[in-house]
């Protein structure tokens, strides 16, 4: 019997959490490890906690059971998702840090061995593809599939990152199989975006400027900016994504505000620059095409100090 399926019979209350500002695959494998489980045992006690949960996964089932506070109890185990480092999930550290087991999944290249039991698969294009490895295919019921299609579906940014592999298309063509409804999942999920998202990608366009010949795109949105459109920082997936797909654009990198005097860093390169170095070194991470931090200063400064590290690699 694996660690896993160990783990998972021996305790009796079981949670599941993920990173801030969580994402498809975060919440899809959050949501697909609970169904799983559940699917198995019906009676097993599985909560998931997630900062937050954005209207287009609510579609996922669960998702309507999701804690968005920590609570004040120890689980026998408690799993945490696609998070790298402790910082990742800071709003349930304190409970992560009660429960007598952690058991941590993911395949950021950054994660160095987090929790008692950790696996780590940097070659999967997902937490969700690291999950299809663990769970037998033939026990995948379709809301388990749902959610882990989904997961992979946002981190392959619909299956064209350079993540996206052989094995990456077999677990999602069985997840077919299921009967998961793929072009709701990818428009709904992935495509469509509300007003405020498109007003707030069309303010970064206009924001952004190329930099070293060309090889770099940087853009930047100020608080100013999503107060004028009532935008937060939850309207901003898929901006960078946008940039990083300019003609003749090797690197492109996005900031929003956190704090007053502080920038989320988000950057992405297509064939070239190592991001995920550039982002430990400001003790951020992620993977070598697409990684992120935060950091303290004006956003000229932030732009001069990633534009020179970036300039370094090309
Ligand atoms: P995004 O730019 O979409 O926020 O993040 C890109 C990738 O980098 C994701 O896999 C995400 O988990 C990782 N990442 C983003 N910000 C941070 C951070 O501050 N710390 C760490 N460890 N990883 C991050
Ligand atoms: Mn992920």
């Amino acid at each position: 019997m694996s660690h896993f399926t160990k783990q998972i019979h021996s305790a009796k209350t079981i949670a599941i959490t993920g990173h801030i500002h969580p994402d498809g695959d975060c919440i899809g494998s959050c949501l697909g490890l609970r169904q799983y489980i559940l699917d198995h045992d019906p009676n097993k006690q599985v909560d998931v906690y997630l900062e937050s949960v954005p209207a287009e996964f609510l579609f996922l089932k669960g998702a309507e059971n999701i804690f968005l506070e920590p609570q004040d109890k120890e689980y026998d185990l408690f799993f945490v998702l696609d998070c790298s480092s402790v910082d990742r999930f800071v709003p349930f550290a304190d409970m992560v840090d009660k429960a007598k087991i952690l058991f941590c999944i993911d395949h950021h290249i950054s994660n160095q061995g987090l929790g008692d039991f950790c696996l780590v698969d940097p070659q999967a294009s997902a937490t969700c593809e690291v999950l299809c490895q663990i769970f037998d295919m033939n026990e995948i019921s379709l809301s388990c599939a749902e959610c882990l299609y989904t997961g992979i579906v946002h981190d392959t940014g619909v299956f064209k990152h350079s993540n996206t592999t052989k094995a990456t298309m077999t677990y999602a063509g069985n997840l077919l199989e299921k009967g998961v409804n793929c072009s709701k999942i990818i428009d709904e999920t992935f495509y469509q975006k509300t007003f405020v998202q498109n007003l707030a990608l069309g303010k970064a366009l206009l924001n952004s400027s190329l930099e070293v010949d060309g090889q770099i795109i940087v853009s930047f949105l100020t608080q100013e900016n999503l107060t004028e459109i009532s935008a937060s920082s939850a309207d901003l997936n898929g901006i960078i994504d946008q940039l990083r797909i300019t003609k003749g654009v090797e690197t492109a990198v996005f900031l929003y505000p956190m704090t007053p005097e502080s920038y989320k860093v988000s950057m992405r390169s297509n064939t070239k620059v190592n991001v995920s170095s550039i982002a430990q070194e400001f003790q951020g991470g992620g993977h070598i095409r697409a990684a992120g931090c935060t950091m303290h200063g004006t956003i000229e400064d932030i732009k001069q100090q990633i534009i020179s590290r970036i300039q370094q690699q090309l």
